[in-house]
């Protein structure tokens, strides 16, 4: 049963992101990085359709090193950029084309030149950027790492996540009778639609010791009445 399928979450190798995992293979089920995107990643998470994290560590630990490796390149490359080492391949020029974008949007976009033909103001400018964005890539990737790492670290070997089922909806309807928080007991006598609720939402009811007292109250409030106290008769 498709139903049936997932009931047990664990965490991706990945991205680390908790997801559903089949019950039959224990594979963490397809996902993207739209909730934890790491600032790098995109598309599909190669995670998917492997083993959780609890259960193996070996892909967590393959792309912890890859992106270790990464940032560490970029580094280095940006301590390239601030000795003078090596330059961006092109600068700004301060003058900037307006571009029409679909559904007559309009952009800006600075007019480039190679490094060496640029403005020594421009060059610098480009120098610090590239240096920033270097940094930036190092830094995501170093803050994977540890991450990662620090919840392997935690989570491998211990058990996937068990998700309760859910308890279904206690079914309000005429004749069941709840005690509120003051002891009163009140009988649901008919269902009645309040608010812009296309169901009905609201119960009418009475109190069985006193049934000119009457109530209209929603039909959450009898279940949290009903979960506290309990269906009054059984
Ligand atoms: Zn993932």
């Amino acid at each position: 049963m498709k139903s049936a399928k997932h009931t047990h979450r664990a965490n991706c190798q990945n991205c680390g992101s908790l997801q559903a995992i089949d019950v039959l293979t224990n594979k963490i089920a397809k996902h993207g990085y739209t909730v934890k995107g790491w600032g790098f990643f995109n598309g599909v998470c190669t995670g998917s359709d492997r083993l959780p994290l609890q259960l193996e560590r070996t892909y967590c630990d393959e792309q912890c090193s890859l992106q270790g490796h990464y940032a560490a390149r970029l580094r280095e490359t940006a301590a390239k950029y601030e000795t003078g080492e090596i330059v961006p391949d092109t600068c700004g020029t301060g003058t900037y084309l307006r571009i029409q974008k679909p559904r007559n949007m309009w952009e800006q976009e600075e007019i480039l030149v190679p490094f060496n033909e640029g403005h020594p103001y421009f060059q610098k400018k480009a120098v610090v950027s590239a240096i920033a964005h270097c940094n930036m890539g190092a830094g995501q990737r170093e803050h994977y790492v540890a991450t990662m790492q620090s919840l392997a670290k935690e989570i491998f070997s211990t058990a996937p996540i068990e998700v309760k089922a859910k308890a279904p909806l206690l079914d309000v309807k005429n004749g069941l009778r709840f005690k509120l928080d003051n002891g009163k007991t009140f009988e649901v006598r008919s269902l009645v639609k309040r608010g812009f609720s296309k169901s009905l939402n609201y119960a009418v009811c009475f109190n069985v010791n006193s049934p000119e007292e009457k109530l209209t109250i929603s039909k959450q409030s009898i279940r949290i009445y009903v979960t506290k106290h309990g269906i009054v008769g059984e």
